[in-house]
């Protein structure tokens, strides 16, 4: 017999993929709040992200008659059409994420819009389906409470790995965000204890204050900027020098617009650009930044949003090999001569 699935069980299905530990809650948390405006982004976290995921934003806000539609199933403010999905300018386009957490988790909602005279809220104690949003007190912004994830889906509770294991995980997520949006402030607290404290940063000087903080002391100083436009492409970052090689590859980002991406080509790009001044069983690090035109690159391939493709993948490869490439020329101690006897 052919049946049609409930909501409920289509979002948990969907919950496997979108979110399948407690950093993932947390990455699409604050990219919510991104995407609302926010300036100043709070993450409170108790036993690892599986007792509590509280996230506080001072963005945008949503209205009262919109708090039950943000939690339904593709359910979006940010696309509308075909067209917006080719210039995706927001992390979040899916209307995935909301609803997935809120199928495998506790959650609560407090929000309030600019022009709200107070707070509305739905969701903590009681059923969610169906219910009218409560009056709150809660400033500007949102709140959003992930409470006992997984209480419902036993078997991905039990896939959890230790409290300091997914912890970092999450360190590691709200880290990969702030170092995408430098005028953005991030706060981060565990078990009641403060994590991190990032005020938003002007100029370069707070910049490199914010990657001192994320990537440590070293990077910083055993690192060198980059900025090269190609083809209406721009590179910029930092890249570790050649003296800094890690046993792991545990200190490479790359942006994409702005998004974190995980892809196979621009880390090979890199890693080929270190080939001839590092060791092949070594890593290099850095922190880079790719801004291209958005029609030009497909961010629609995975739900977590972390794999791109590229309409000229070529090009773009050929741009982080090259600059980064030249630059490790340019740095490079003169070779030595070789006299004759
Ligand atoms: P998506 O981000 O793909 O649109 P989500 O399920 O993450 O889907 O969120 C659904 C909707 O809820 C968003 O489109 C947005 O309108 C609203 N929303 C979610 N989080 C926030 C927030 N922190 N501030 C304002 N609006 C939010
Ligand atoms: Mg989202």
């Amino acid at each position: 017999m052919i049946r049609v699935l409930p909501d409920t069980l289509v979002n948990q299905i969907a919950a496997g993929e979108v979110v399948e530990r407690p950093a993932a809650v947390v990455k699409e948390l604050v990219e919510n709040s991104l995407d609302a405006g926010a300036r100043a982004v709070e993450v409170e976290i108790e036993q690892g992200g599986a007792g509590l995921i509280r996230i506080r934003d001072d963005g945008k806000g949503i209205a009262a008659d919109e708090l039950s539609l943000a939690l339904t199933r593709h359910a979006t403010s940010k696309i509308g059409s075909f067209d917006d999905l080719e210039r995706v300018a927001t992390l979040g386009f899916r209307g995935e994420a909301l609803p997935s957490i809120l199928s495998v988790s506790r959650l609560k909602l407090v929000s309030r819009t600019a022009d709200a005279e107070h707070a509305w809220e739905l969701g903590g104690a009681g059923h969610i389906d169906g219910a009218v949003p409560r009056p709150a007190a809660h400033p500007f912004g949102t709140m959003i409470e992930v409470r006992d994830l997984f209480f419902n889906t036993p078997a991905r509770r039990k896939f959890l790995k230790t409290e300091a294991t997914e912890f970092r995980q999450i360190q590691q997520a709200v880290s990969r965000i702030a170092l995408s949006r430098f005028d953005v402030g991030f706060a981060l607290r565990h078990n009641g204890r403060r994590v991190f404290d990032l005020v938003p940063a002007a100029g370069d000087e707070g910049r490199l204050s914010r990657i001192r903080e994320i990537c440590g002391d070293e990077f910083v100083t055993q690192s060198t900027a980059i900025d090269e436009s190609r083809l209406g492409m721009r590179l910029h970052g930092w890249i570790g020098l050649p003296s800094f090689a890690r046993p792991q590859a545990d200190l490479q980002y790359i942006y994409v617009n702005g998004r974190l991406i995980r892809d196979r080509l621009l880390a090979f790009a890199l890693k080929r650009a270190f080939a001839d001044v590092m060791h092949s069983t070594h890593h290099p690090a850095y922190v880079v930044y790719l801004e291209v035109d958005p029609a030009s690159v497909d961010v629609n391939v995975h739900p977590q949003k972390t794999e791109v493709r590229f309409r000229e993948a070529r090009q773009v490869h050929d741009l982080l090999f090259g600059a980064v490439h030249q630059l490790l020329r340019r740095l490079r101690p003169e070779p030595e001569r070789h006299h004759q006897i």
